[in-house]
């Protein structure tokens, strides 16, 4: 079990990029902030790559981390990959197993979105169709030889979590996947155990992803985690207001550059766009850090045009 700060005592907040290509300027700027929201009340701030699906490009993780330290932030000690933890995972579900808090789910991700729901059951939220097999359904489905998910069995259906931005948000909880059929641990779990066993008590990332944490912070009350504070930033959006992605031309670092756009370029904008720099200043994250207030934040999406 992974215990460093935790047992040194220093909580600690954390960016935990998807190692799946180079990040954009959305990506870097909610680095940012995580880095500014960890610094400025004395945390450590620690990087982990959430590499346990296939969408891992070979090279990527390197990029990301020279691109992270390009803007000026740094991290505390080695980077967490989630691929060397899938024991610790594994162990986590059948310790809910056997306490009957799992069950089998045969669905395809077809038969889940066209199952029968409830008339005020959340879209996309799970149906239910696999929590009561008999054991002949079960053995039925069983033998069809497709590996099952294992599900949460969770005993409520809704969650309240605090966020600094946000405010009180209750959303839903579902019966939501800790593993998947091919075995892969589901990010709603890895994310929970990593951050608890890494002494992270501050989660700081895109609002994009609001909607997960009241079914995070069931599952870390449920396995009798601590539940960290969140704050949700908004995200950084295309000029017609919908969230940057690589389709918009140059947003990374290495194709601003081949366009003549400096890193010193993209780190003056991002800081204007949180208030913490003026026109023609010249920004760096460590003087970002000696006036940020998160109160101060802007609360609206930031629109970059490249
Ligand atoms: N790996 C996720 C992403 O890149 C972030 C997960 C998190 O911060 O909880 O979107």
């Amino acid at each position: 079990m992974l215990r460093r700060t935790s047992l040194a005592g220093v909580p600690a907040g954390r960016y935990a990029p998807s190692p799946s290509g180079d990040l954009h300027v959305g990506n870097l700027r909610t680095a940012l902030l995580a880095w500014l929201f960890a610094r400025s009340t004395g945390r450590d701030f620690l990087m982990r790559m959430e590499d346990l699906d296939d969408r891992s490009a070979a090279g990527a993780d390197a990029r990301q981390l020279a691109d992270l330290a390009a803007i000026g932030l740094d991290w505390d000690g080695p980077v967490l990959y989630q691929s060397s933890r899938r024991s610790r995972y594994d162990a986590i579900v059948d310790s809910l197993t056997a306490a009957g808090r799992t069950f089998e789910c045969f669905c395809t991700r077809r038969e889940i979105l066209d199952a029968p729901r409830a008339p005020h059951s959340p879209e996309g939220a799970y149906p239910g169709t696999c929590l009561r097999l008999s054991p002949s359904q079960l053995d039925e489905k069983r033998a069809v030889g497709r590996p099952p998910a294992i599900r949460l069995r969770a005993d409520v259906g809704e969650f309240r979590v605090e966020d600094d931005l946000h405010g009180s948000y209750t959303g839903v909880v579902d019966d939501f996947v800790l593993r998947r059929g091919d075995g892969t641990p589901a990010y709603n779990l890895a994310v929970v155990v990593d951050d608890a066993e890494t002494g992270v008590d501050q989660v700081v990332r895109g609002d994009d992803l609001l909607s997960s944490a009241p079914r995070q912070a069931y599952l870390a009350t449920l396995l009798g985690f601590a539940v960290p504070t969140y704050a949700h930033v908004p995200l950084v959006v295309n000029a017609a207001g919908v969230r940057l992605s690589k389709r918009d031309g140059a947003v990374t670092l290495e194709d601003l550059a081949v366009q003549g756009v400096s890193t010193q370029y993209v780190v003056n904008a991002m800081a204007r766009s949180l208030g913490l720099a003026v026109e023609g200043e010249h920004a760096t994250a460590a003087a970002m850090l000696t006036h940020f207030d998160p109160a101060a934040l802007p609360r609206q999406p930031w629109v970059f045009c490249p």
